[in-house]
């Protein structure tokens, strides 16, 4: 196997494997545990997955089974929008670590900026003091949000998971973040394998030019540009291939050709809209 995945450091200064795998989306159980399995065994100790993903409790027996120590593992999960209070968030906290088997998470995440996300911060700051959490953090925050937030939180949020990827690069966040001192992470880092970012001219030249996959060369600039790339894959061959990314950098010149095909363009949910946010908060978890 290739060598160990290198890490980003937070604000706190706890490390988070730059690569991880998403399982948003693999419910089945054989292809979850196939998908978490496959990734242990080609190097990857970071797993992203979330309480309304419906898996927390596949992702947790896979880990079992892989028989890697906990303190080897980045497990992340998200509070999802249901939880609304500070009271709802410790008992979804809780519900989450009794489902992923552990009794703590290397990151706990807010899933949307919708309502009670002021109230779900303080719980997460309780939790953190509590040495129940090692890093805390946001999704799918915009920066007013982020503002608002660091108005009235005691600890400043470590990470911001958004949607990125090189046809929605997140320009002006990534800048505001990086001025923050707040980790970038992207999520659907391969543009959700919907779009055609993949076929993009200039991926392909790049990935002609370095001998590498679209994929391999779209994860290679998150990596470049300090982002940290969770994609999800339940096929080990891809799984692989995402991995197989610390042997090559992209150039400046490489880079620059990258920033010029962003097309602004989001794919997914947008974190303004507060219709879909307050439809959200009647998700259930327990479908
Ligand atoms: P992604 O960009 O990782 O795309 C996944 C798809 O890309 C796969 O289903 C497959 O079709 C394709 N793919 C993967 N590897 C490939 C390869 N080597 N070559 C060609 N195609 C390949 O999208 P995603 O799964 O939505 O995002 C990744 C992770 O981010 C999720 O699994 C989840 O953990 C997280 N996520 C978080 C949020 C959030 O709101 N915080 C939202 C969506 C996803």
């Amino acid at each position: 196997m290739s060598t160990k995945i290198p890490s980003f450091k937070l604000a706190n200064t706890i490390e988070v494997p730059q690569l991880g795998l998403g399982v948003f989306l693999v419910e089945d159980e054989q292809e979850l545990t196939q998908s978490v399995l496959a990734a242990i065994k080609h190097g990857y100790r970071h797993i992203d997955t979330a309480a309304i993903y419906h898996n927390e409790p596949l992702v947790g027996e896979a880990l079992q089974t892989s028989g890697i120590p906990r303190s080897e593992l980045f497990l992340t999960s998200k509070v999802w929008n249901d939880a609304i209070t500070y009271e709802d968030t410790i008992a979804a906290f809780e519900t989450t670590l009794k489902k992923l088997k552990t009794d703590y998470l290397d990151l706990y995440l807010i899933h949307w900026p919708s309502e009670g996300y002021f109230e779900k911060w303080r719980a997460l700051e309780a939790l953190y003091e509590e040495g129940k959490i090692r890093a805390i953090g946001v999704s799918n925050f915009e920066i007013n949000h982020l503002e608002q937030l660091m108005q009235e939180a005691k600890i400043k949020p470590m990470i911001n998971q958004v949607e990125t990827n090189p046809y929605f690069q997140q320009t002006e966040l990534h800048d505001y973040l990086v001025k923050e001192g707040i980790q970038h992470e992207a999520w659907g880092p391969l543009g959700q394998g919907k779009g055609t970012v993949l076929e993009d001219n200039v991926i392909q030249e790049l990935a002609e030019k370095h001998q590498k996959t679209p994929a391999q060369i779209i994860l290679r600039w998150h990596l470049d540009r300090q982002v940290i790339a969770i994609p999800k894959s339940i096929h080990e061959t891809r799984i692989q291939e995402n991995r197989e990314i610390f042997d090559f950098h992209l150039s400046k010149e490489d880079l620059a050709k990258m920033a010029s095909i962003d097309k602004n363009q989001r794919g997914g949910a947008d974190p303004t809209d507060d219709a879909w946010l307050a439809e959200t908060t009647k998700m259930s978890l327990s479908e």
